[in-house]
């Protein structure tokens, strides 16, 4: 009988519900002695790279000033989250923050790769007028010059020509509450998120609060609220409904959070979020000393039926590096791999052939937005998505593949996505959980339940992950997996 259960989830796991979102910094750590001396180390790395990296040219730092100029392609430095209820406007913000560049590149290839990874960013600019300084996002600029003749790249304010100052890239996450432990899980890898509220509904809905309860829980310290459609509501109301924001966020992490009233549809303050977005959401220090570390969110196939043999190109991953650094041209080893018939994994070794940001070809990337890499692996095995839930690093660099983790496991008091009250129960001995590390989702039936609030999972599909990785533990109630808390990954060496 468990069999049979056993299998129903398998499926429905691999369902659609793997639209996975990003990644950065895994170690949000337990407070073990060892965490904490390999965190210092860290830092102390970090320090010692950042001071050797001012004397180099070659250094992409957040700081750096350049004009924008296309054949300098500078990779994005910063990821930010865009959550909040369906429908509340969340692609039609990432269009007016980012415009519509993909179209203006013609590689059909790079396009496609680009619309397959959901991927938009945008350019932050500043003005070099020093009456002026005027921070913006260059497309945003662009929208509100007065006419389309008019030179691009160009002040709002002032006229003078903007200066390139950093790239940032979006993180569109799902909106819908079966998603909401990948959202959990993604979340925890988001520099900052822009939280969208609806102006024309009562705040909050349900996945707004579900949202806001994800950043607090991944403590994603640096939100922007963003009362959207202002421009389908009276003063009065949006003032009201501004009301009703305030009220909702307090005691929570986004408390303080501005609120931006804005029309993403017909791009209105959407330069003020542009601002915002610089002032509050910084870029992480790079971190490019460690091992490589890459999680797959996508993955595909991007050839066109019927190419010619010749012109094949090998499988594409998708994803974002979370430490260290690669370049064109070496090894990786993606774990946990293939599965064979038996259901045992085993380990791919293949080479890099490009790396991509939006459309832009890079010859190394760095942690930061969203990127695609090709490989020379048979595009089959690409192909639709077959290799989410994986991780890439240099060959023999990888944790081991855990069939079964111990975690330690933190619940909450209330389950998250139901429109009643219900609390949380204690997890039980034979249950089954369901877990998101990373981009990767499985589900495991409890083995043991341990000291110090820790649990043990034969999980059904393994996962390769790091020590300390943040866990979202959902458990099926009424039908459907719902978040019910979240937890640290022990992996023991
Ligand atoms: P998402 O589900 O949060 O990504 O929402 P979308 O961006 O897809 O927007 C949902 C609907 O709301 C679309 O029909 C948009 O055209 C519309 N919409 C988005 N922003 C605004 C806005 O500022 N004002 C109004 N009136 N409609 C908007
Ligand atoms: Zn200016």
């Amino acid at each position: 009988m468990a069999k049979k259960k056993e299998t129903s989830t398998e499926e429905e796991l691999s369902a659609d519900d793997l639209r996975i979102v990003k990644k950065k910094k895994t170690t949000k750590k337990k407070t073990t002695k060892k965490s904490s001396s390999k965190k210092t180390t860290k830092k102390e790395k970090s320090t010692k790279k950042t001071t050797k990296k001012s004397t180099s040219k070659t250094t992409k730092k957040k700081t750096t000033s350049k004009k924008i100029e296309k054949t300098d392609f500078i990779q994005s430095s910063c990821n930010v989250g865009l959550v909040g209820h369906v429908d509340h406007g969340k692609t039609t913000l990432v269009k007016a923050l980012s415009g519509t560049w993909t179209e203006k590149y013609s590689d059909e290839i790079n396009r496609g790769i680009t619309i397959k990874l959901g991927y938009a960013e945008a350019a932050i600019a500043q003005c070099p007028n020093p009456n002026c300084n005027l921070v913006i996002a260059e497309s945003v600029a662009n929208n509100l010059r007065k006419s389309k003749k008019d030179q691009k790249g160009m002040c709002p304010n002032c006229g003078t020509k903007l200066n390139f100052k950093r790239r940032i890239s979006f993180v569109d996450a799902p909106g819908h509450e079966i998603l909401m432990a990948t959202m959990l899980s993604g979340a925890s890898l988001m520099d900052g998120a822009l939280l969208l509220i609806a102006a024309n509904e009562v705040c909050p809905q349900p996945q707004t609060r579900e949202h806001l309860a994800a950043l607090g829980i991944a403590k994603i310290e640096n939100i922007i609220i963003v009362q959207n459609k202002i421009d389908s509501i009276s003063k009065e109301k949006a003032i009201e409904h501004y009301n009703q924001i305030k009220e909702f966020v307090k005691g929570t992490i986004a408390e303080n959070a501005p609120i931006i009233p804005t029309s993403a549809i017909f791009n209105s303050n959407i330069d003020i979020v542009s601002q915002k977005i610089e002032e509050l959401i910084p870029s992480p220090e790079l971190d490019d000393e460690s091992d490589f570390l890459f999680n797959i969110a996508r993955s595909f196939d991007v050839n066109r039926p019927g190419s010619e043999i010749e012109s094949i190109h090998g499988g594409v991953i998708g994803g974002s590096i979370i430490t260290g650094k690669i370049n064109m041209g070496e090894e990786i080893e993606i774990r946990p791999g293939y599965r064979s018939k038996e259901g045992k994994y085993s380990s791919i070794i293949t080479t890099i052939e490009s790396i991509y940001e939006g459309s832009n070809s890079l010859s190394s990337a760095n942690p930061g937005g969203l990127i695609a890499i090709g490989t020379k692996l048979d595009p089959s095995l690409t192909r639709s998505d077959q290799l989410i839930g994986n991780v890439a690093g240099k060959p023999g660099t990888l944790p081991e593949v855990q069939y079964t983790v111990e975690i330690e496991a933190h619940l909450l008091k209330e389950v998250l996505g139901a429109e009643e009250k219900i609390p949380v129960t204690p997890i039980l001995k034979n249950e089954l959980i369901m877990i998101v590390v990373g981009t990767s989702l499985s589900a495991g039936v409890v083995e043991k339940i341990g000291k110090k609030n820790t649990i043990t999972l034969k999980l059904k599909r393994p996962i390769c992950a790091l020590d300390g990785s943040i866990v979202a533990l959902s458990r099926r109630i009424k039908n459907r997996f719902r978040l019910i808390g979240y937890g640290y990954l022990i992996v023991s060496e």
